[in-house]
């Protein structure tokens, strides 16, 4: 995400602004530090920037796609997508203020750019420059900034800019804008060529107004020949004026014409085909605006369009702008126009705003199994645990830092099977495995088989943020923890009488118990955790099995089998027989069944303990959908879990019979 301010930035003419030519560029870069430059830059009609080797070859060649963004923030994940369709080659930016800082901005977060130069037009005369044909005619991608859109149709409508950038795509370059950039992409495009932008209501009032100023004849960008973008399109709550848009179009004469809205935040990434997939860092989404036939209109002029079907995208969904179809929509409905007012508009789902779920592990737990004193326990350990979590979200707090909090109070736990409390190995001793991943970044970290790390779950955040690794294991992972400083203890820390009891019985009856009796498995802590700011987080924790061998490692510190997590799909902790967690993938699983098979939380949940039952593994998992909903999902008697979340308390269970209010 763009974290440096919005505003110009004259750092980058002090210290970043480059020429190619290195004598004209120090004076040049003498000059720009003098009030005279501007002047001289008004002369030429557009400011130049360069970063990066644009002498360099490109490493590839390019290949179409077009780059959707509704404004505000950029999607990391989509800026490496439009990248890789430069071929790592040269990006041309267009805009008409501000600087070159974007250009750093993509070198500095995203790479995979040979260099990035940026044209910031302030006339029309600059259109016709022959430098600037010379630079868009050497693109191997070219991007639209934001900003006004007025500027960008009177300076390059019927220019060599206009020309360049159609020639561009045409021999299947790849093209992008946000904002005011994406306005002008489509084959008519609202061009806010009157004083004020209109809004919703005005446009909705009187679409062939004198203020809905669209422009046709620009821009003739594959796919969107009869799309008309709009952006920050909810946040903004600009659906009411796009179907007032594709009304004044289809009146005009374009029967095809739709509308493509997209949210802040997102971008819709389209491939030479046609297909598209949706990126969004805050859980926004594109929406088709389709309406059926005719638009009337009242004698005032205000609209009435019976059939509007709304089409909502999210990063779930896919897309085939070639046919135009969504499979497995975000969301979809009819709105209606009556009068100039939108009726019945299909909204996304909410999100909730916060929510966390945890486990304390699965087995064959069955009423009357332990005293009414032990289950009070239990559940009182889960509520604290909850809890903790509960109050890091309810601040405000990432979910990174709650399921971390979580995971440390069950490790302090001697009821469960992680950090204090943990079962023994073969050798009576306690080697703890634990992992943790972040959804936004998609970073995780790991440790397996340590001995003398007290919250395992801290030291596999520290392998997360404060190495090159993912997973570390035994010696060296403890040895990491004491050069970060994450807290060591005596490994008897560790040891409980009810778990050495545990082995001196494995051991007087060796494998054959643990073949027939899964019991032992109670006790695996986790987490999942969606936070304010729409980020999924997931950990896990656990001594293992009892008995373990041979620095027998299980699913829990293995990213994708009991831990996962990935913004705009799911978290998942795991907790069960790991050798079948893990050849299931059983965390990646979940979240590929909503993002690929469109399955919700719970039957994503559900079906993934099945696939794992069908190889004869048993156990259960916690899963959460980007919106906060959540499932649990075992084949076994019970599982230790609760939940907790912004619309509801926090509630605790351990029988598979018991069902949670907030759980899908
Ligand atoms: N899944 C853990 C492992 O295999 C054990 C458990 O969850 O009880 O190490």
């Amino acid at each position: 995400m763009r974290q440096f301010p919005r505003k110009p930035d004259d750092r980058y003419w002090r210290v970043e602004f480059m020429f190619p030519k290195p004598l004209l560029a120090a004076m040049l870069a003498a000059l720009s530090l003098l009030p005279g430059i501007a002047h001289a830059q008004a002369a030429e009609g557009y400011a130049y920037y360069e970063t990066g080797d644009i002498d360099a070859p490109a490493p590839r060649a390019p290949s179409l796609g077009l780059l959707l963004i509704g404004g505000s923030e950029w999607s990391e994940p989509a800026w490496r997508w439009f990248a890789g369709k430069t071929g790592g080659g040269h990006l041309v930016i267009l805009r008409a203020s501000q600087d070159g800082s974007d250009g750093e901005w993509l070198m500095k977060h995203i790479g995979g750019l040979a260099s990035v130069q940026t044209l910031v037009f302030s006339n029309r005369e600059a259109a016709f420059d022959p430098r600037v044909a010379d630079i868009l005619a050497n693109a191997d991608g070219i991007f639209i900034a934001g900003g006004d859109q007025s500027k960008y149709v009177r300076f390059w409508k019927g220019t060599p800019v206009a020309e360049a950038l159609n020639a561009h795509v045409a021999a299947g370059r790849p093209l992008g804008g946000t904002s005011a950039g994406l306005a002008i992409l489509g084959g008519t495009g609202y061009g806010a060529m009157a004083p004020a932008a209109v809004d919703s209501p005005e446009a909705l009032a009187d679409p062939k107004g004198a203020k809905v100023t669209l422009v046709s004849d620009f821009l003739a960008t594959p796919f969107l020949a009869n799309v008309i973008t709009d952006t920050h399109f909810s946040e903004r709550e600009r659906l009411g004026r796009l179907v007032a848009f594709v009304a004044q179009a289809r009146a005009a004469g374009n029967a095809d014409a739709i509308g493509l809205g997209i949210d802040e935040d997102t971008a819709l990434a389209v491939e030479a085909d046609g297909s598209a997939r949706l990126y969004t860092t805050s859980g926004g989404h594109a929406w088709l605006v389709r309406p059926l036939g005719v638009p009337e209109f009242q004698d005032d002029g205000a609209l009435d369009w019976a059939s509007v079907e709304l089409t909502g995208i999210g990063p779930q969904s896919r897309v085939d702008l070639a046919r135009m179809s969504v499979a497995n929509p975000a969301f979809a409905g009819t709105a209606r126009v009556e009068a100039g007012q939108l009726r019945d508009v299909p909204m996304p789902p909410e999100r909730r705003e916060w929510s966390l779920a945890i486990h304390g592990g699965s087995g064959v737990i069955e009423r009357g199994d332990i005293t009414p004193e032990m289950e009070a326990a239990y559940r009182a350990s889960l509520q604290a645990a909850l809890a903790a979590g509960s109050e890091v979200l309810e601040n405000g707090g990432s979910s990174l830092d709650a399921v971390e909090a979580t995971l440390r109070i069950l490790e302090d736990d001697p009821l469960f099977n992680a950090g204090r409390g943990a079962v023994f190995d073969a050798e009576g001793r306690n080697q703890l495995d634990a992992s943790i991943m972040d959804g936004k970044t998609l970073n995780a970290g790991a440790v397996a088989g340590v001995s003398s790390t007290k919250h395992p779950v801290t030291l596999a955040r520290a392998v997360m943020s404060n190495s090159r690794h993912v997973l570390l294991s035994g010696e060296g992972a403890d040895q990491f923890a004491r050069e970060q400083g994450v807290e060591q203890v005596d490994p008897a820390w560790f040891r409980t009488e009810h778990r050495w009891r545990q082995i001196e019985e494995w051991r007087k009856d060796n494998l054959s118990a643990l073949a027939l009796d899964p019991t032992h498995r109670f006790g695996t802590v986790g987490a999942v955790a969606l936070d304010r700011d729409g980020n999924l987080a997931a950990a896990t924790s656990t001594g293992g099995l009892t008995g373990k061998r041979w620095g027998r490692i299980g699913d829990s510190p293995i990213i994708g089998a009991g831990t996962y997590a990935a913004n705009g799909k799911c978290a998942v902790s795991g907790t069960g027989t790991g050798e079948y967690f893990i050849r299931e993938n059983a965390g990646r699983q979940v979240c590929d069944r909503i993002a690929w098979n469109g399955q919700s939380i719970a039957q994503a949940a559900d079906d993934t303990i099945a696939s794992i039952g069908a190889l004869g593994g048993d156990g259960g998992l916690i899963a959460m959908d980007a919106m906060g909903r959540i499932a649990f999902a075992m084949n076994t008697e019970g599982m230790y879990r609760g939940a907790a979340s912004s619309d509801h308390p926090a509630e605790e269970a351990i029988y598979a019979d018991e069902t949670l209010t907030n759980e899908d």
